[in-house]
């Protein structure tokens, strides 16, 4: 972008105006006000605010941190994931890849949201705590916000403001009716082994009738002397609707308990849902971003490292150009998520059939080298133009599950 602009970026009236100051909406006020932009982010939490969630970042998470200039180390460091199938269990370190860098972490979201939301104080985005946005319309464009009662008016609005609910309705981006979701519920616990460098997936869930749940069960250590223990599930699952979320991680606890030593839940279990479509994600004058475009990996649930690098791209394409940015925007994103995530949500129809995702499991633990697959999948590290064993498995698989996708849907659970 460029200005002739002699203001400080804060004192000018905005260029662009974000809804919601989630890892997503934070990522584009860094980078925005880094280069130069004027930014003013609306949140209707107040700081300091929680996000229901399992606090993992992949090392793909680590790597956007890492191009934002998060200082990490309030993190506790993570160097794997110990995979649990029944009674198998797999320790696999996370891999050397050129991309990432080989190492996860467990940031509880209160302080992992406050680093980067001052991060992007410190850069000179102007963030107003405790105010609803909606967006201005004119006709179908997006010209600004309204929010406490005021209009703000900027040539690009990034809506970054989580799982789809007024806002999407109001643009029309909603999930996809017949696409899956996912819910999940989390709390925290003391456990002496609150260090432990691993995270742990347990993915033989199964609910109160026994019948086997597409999802999996986690342990997440942060280093601070707690646990963050989840549970969750996909929406393809048969009798998803009844699924009793604060069951499922009763039981889930009881099975890691001895294990774990857990003291008592610190708070309630809380759920939250995992949104993985969106109807759209541009249009005049704005963006979606994060979990508001509908970018969760279906085969994890994990988006931290999606909504930073969606947060951080259409920033640049901004600074670049505001009058291209939205439309180049969506293509990106399409060619970075859309095959992978459209594998994923595939996949979770086939899952979502108990008898596959008995034996698939038994399979994805098994031996070493499809374990090291799983592991890929898992961390977020393989897309479409992933070289090596785990690109061709996804490529591979993605034919296969575009053939059995009609039948799968047909006959879901
Ligand atoms: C139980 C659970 C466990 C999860 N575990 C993991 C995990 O371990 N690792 C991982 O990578 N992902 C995980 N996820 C997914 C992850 O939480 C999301 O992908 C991530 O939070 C997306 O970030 P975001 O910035 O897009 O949205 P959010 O973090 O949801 O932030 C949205 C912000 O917008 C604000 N907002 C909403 N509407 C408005 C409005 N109208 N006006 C103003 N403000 C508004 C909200 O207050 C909020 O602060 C989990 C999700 C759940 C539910």
């Amino acid at each position: 972008m460029t200005s002739s602009n002699t203001q400080p970026a804060s004192s000018r009236r905005p260029d662009l105006l974000v809804i919601g100051a989630g890892p997503a909406g934070a990522a584009t006020a860094i980078r925005a006000a880094r280069g130069g932009a004027s930014v003013l982010v609306f949140d209707k939490a107040e700081y300091g605010r929680d996000k229901v969630c399992g606090d993992g970042l992949t090392p793909r998470a680590i790597g956007a941190l890492n191009d934002l200039s998060i200082d990490i180390t309030d993190a506790h460091h993570i160097s794997g994931l110990r995979m649990i199938a029944g009674k198998k269990e797999r320790e696999l370190p996370w891999p050397t890849t050129a991309r990432f860098p080989a190492h996860g972490a467990v940031w509880p979201r209160r302080r992992l949201d406050a680093a980067l939301i001052d991060a992007a104080n410190e850069a000179g985005a102007d963030v107003r705590w405790g105010q609803e946005a909606l967006p201005l319309l004119e006709g179908e464009k997006v010209v600004g916000v309204t929010a406490g009662g005021k209009e703000y008016r900027a040539p690009l609005t990034v809506v970054a403001c989580g799982a789809q609910g007024q806002v999407a309705k109001m643009l029309g981006a909603e999930r996809v009716k017949d696409e899956p979701f996912g819910l999940a519920i989390r709390t925290y616990a003391e456990s002496p082994r609150h260090d432990d460098p691993y995270l742990e997936a347990c993915l033989t869930l199964k609910d109160e009738d026994g019948t086997a749940i597409p999802g999996y069960g986690w342990m997440f250590p942060a280093g601070d002397g707690t646990v963050n223990i989840g549970v969750g599930a996909l929406s393809t699952m048969k009798n998803f609707k009844k699924l009793n979320l604060n069951k499922l991680i009763e039981s889930y606890r009881s099975l890691v308990e001895p294990s774990w030593q857990l003291g008592p839940n610190l708070e309630r279990p809380r759920a939250w849902r995992l949104p993985m479509s969106a109807q759209k994600r541009h249009g005049p004058g704005w963006a979606a971003i994060g979990d508001a475009a509908g970018l969760i990996n279906p085969m994890n649930g994990e988006g931290i490292d999606y909504g930073l690098e969606s947060g951080m791209l259409i920033a640049d394409l901004f600074l670049d150009n505001p009058a291209t940015a939205t439309a180049i925007y969506d293509k990106e994103v399409g060619v970075r998520f859309d095959s992978f995530l459209r594998t994923g949500r595939r996949f979770s129809f086939l899952i979502g059939h108990p008898f596959i995702l008995r034996n698939g499991l038994r399979v994805a633990v098994g031996t070493s080298a499809v374990a090291k697959i799983t592991l890929g999948v898992m961390g977020n590290l393989v897309d479409s133009e992933t070289p090596g064993a785990a690109g061709r498995v996804l490529r591979v698989a993605d034919k296969a599950l575009e053939t059995a996708d009609p039948l799968l849907r047909r006959t879901r659970a």
